[in-house]
C-alpha cells in the first residue's frame, strides 16, 4: 500500500527501496496484490459498507445554513459503523481515500443531485485507478511515485517524491502455496503469515515489512524457521521529520 498511495510509511518505503536496495530485484505474490485489491471491493451494498451507497443520501437530506455539501459528504463517508460510532477501520479507511475526491468537486456546485452525481463517479474513477495501478503487465507492476494515489495526507511525503518521479518495478509471481495450511490461524495473521511463507520458500534475502509486531505473524512452519533472511521494518520517522516532529 506504501508504494501505491500515500500512508504515514510511503516517505521510508520509497526512500528504503531507493537508495538501501536499489540493486535489488523485488517480488510480491499475487495474492498480495488481492489482498490490497479487496479493500475497496465493499463486502455489501450497505449504507454501512460502501461510502457510495452512503454518499447517495445527500440527495435526500435536508439543507441547513452553514453546512455545505462537501461538509455533509464528509460527514457521511465518516459514518460507516452501525451503532453510533465513528472511526472504525473501514470507514476511516475510506474517508482518507475519498476525502480528495469529495475537496476536487467544484465549490459552486450547490444542487445536492449534480453534487451526488459528480462525487460518486469520482469516487468509482478513484477505486478504478486504484485497481489499474495495481494490475500487473507481464507479470510486472511498474510504478511511478508522480502517480501515488492520495489516500492519508500530503502531509505524509516530500513534494519531490511527487514531482521528481520514481519508478519501482515490483515482479509479482504466481502463489507458490496454496493458503490451505494458514487456514486454522486466527484471521487477523492468517494472510501475513501466509505472505512470509511464500517469500521465505522464494527464498529472498530482504522482506520489507509495515509492521513493527510482524514476529506475531512470521509462519512458524519447519521450513520457514530454517531459512533466516534479513527483515527491514518501515516506520514513520521520515514523515515526522518532514513534520518537525522529532
Ligand atoms: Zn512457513
Amino acid at each position: 500500500m506504501p508504494l501505491v498511495a500515500i500512508t504515514p510509511l510511503t516517505q521510508s518505503c520509497y526512500e528504503t527501496i531507493l537508495n538501501r536496495f536499489s540493486h535489488y530485484s523485488l517480488i510480491a505474490h499475487e495474492d498480495s496484490i488481492n489482498e490490497l485489491k479487496t479493500i475497496f471491493n465493499f463486502r455489501a451494498n450497505t449504507f454501512y459498507s460502501n461510502p457510495i451507497n452512503r454518499l447517495e443520501k445527500i440527495k435526500d437530506l435536508p439543507r441547513f445554513d452553514g453546512v455545505s455539501l462537501k461538509g455533509s459528504a464528509i460527514k457521511l463517508l465518516l459514518d460507516g459503523q452501525a451503532g453510533g460510532w465513528i472511526g472504525n477501520k473501514n470507514s476511516r479507511v475510506q474517508a482518507f481515500f475519498f476525502s480528495d475526491v469529495i475537496d476536487s468537486i467544484n465549490d459552486e456546485i450547490d444542487d445536492p443531485d449534480e453534487f451526488c452525481n459528480k462525487v460518486t463517479m469520482k469516487m468509482k474513477q478513484k477505486i478504478e485507478s486504484f485497481d489499474n495501478f495495481l494490475t500487473p503487465i507481464n507479470g510486472l507492476l511498474s510504478i511511478e511515485s508522480k502517480n501515488i494515489l492520495s489516500y492519508w495526507g500530503h502531509h505524509n511525503v516530500s513534494s519531490t517524491l511527487l514531482s521528481e518521479s520514481k519508478n519501482i518495478s515490483i515482479r509479482i509471481l504466481p502463489n507458490c502455496e496454496t493458503s490451505e495450511m494458514f487456514e486454522r490461524l486466527p484471521s487477523a495473521i492468517r494472510r501475513d503469515s501466509y505472505h512470509y511463507h511464500m517469500l521465505k520458500k522464494e527464498k529472498v534475502d530482504v522482506i520489507l515489512v509495515g509492521d513493527a509486531n510482524y514476529k506475531k505473524n512470521i509462519c512458524s512452519c519447519q521450513t520457514c524457521m530454517k531459512y533466516d533472511c534479513e527483515i527491514v521494518i518501515l516506520t514513520d520517522t521520515r514523515r515526522k521529520e518532514l513534520l518537525n516532529l522529532i
